[in-house]
């Protein structure tokens, strides 16, 4: 998801840089002397590992006792993972279609309050586990914007 351009200003600070620098070395990530990212984090939710390409499937699905949004993801031939980063090796796949993605991990905030850069507020995810954070969060703010543009409503309240 693009930051909107009302919160940019929160990514631009030296604490949000700080920040960032923490969660992605908890992730296991690496940096050079400058402080620039080499990669190495993983996805602090399913263990992807940054900057990798790894197979994937996902959709909502019914697996054990969950029932919902899942994602199941790989090392090209290594063992499958689940989005809680729990090894599974029953067949389930697999017969889903794969896609081959590449990884990038992103530093998020869990309570979807840029500017509360909190280390316990704060998660290295991949795409799948972000947007699956953020679902009900999108949910709300595009439901809201797309209301401000609506004429009707905006003479109503
Ligand atoms: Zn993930």
């Amino acid at each position: 998801m693009p930051i909107r351009p009302e919160f940019r200003p929160f990514y631009r600070t030296p604490e949000w840089r700080e920040a960032r620098h923490r969660i992605l070395t908890r992730a296991g990530g690496q940096f050079d002397l400058l402080g620039n990212y080499l990669g190495g984090a993983h996805c602090e939710q399913c263990g992807k590992p940054d900057r990798n390409k790894v197979e994937t499937f996902s959709g909502v699905m019914a697996f054990l006792e969950h029932q919902g949004p899942a994602m199941f993801w790989r090392t090209v031939g290594a063992t499958w993972r689940s989005w809680t980063n729990t090894p599974e090796d029953r067949s389930i796949a697999f017969r889903q279609k794969l896609r081959v993605i590449q990884v990038v991990l992103a530093v998020v905030h869990l309570n979807h309050t840029p500017g509360d850069d909190r280390d316990e507020n704060l998660k290295a995810c991949c795409q799948w586990c972000h947007l699956n954070l953020d679902k009900s969060e999108h949910r709300v703010t595009r439901s809201a914007r797309k209301d401000a543009t609506r004429p009707l409503l905006q003479e109503a309240c």
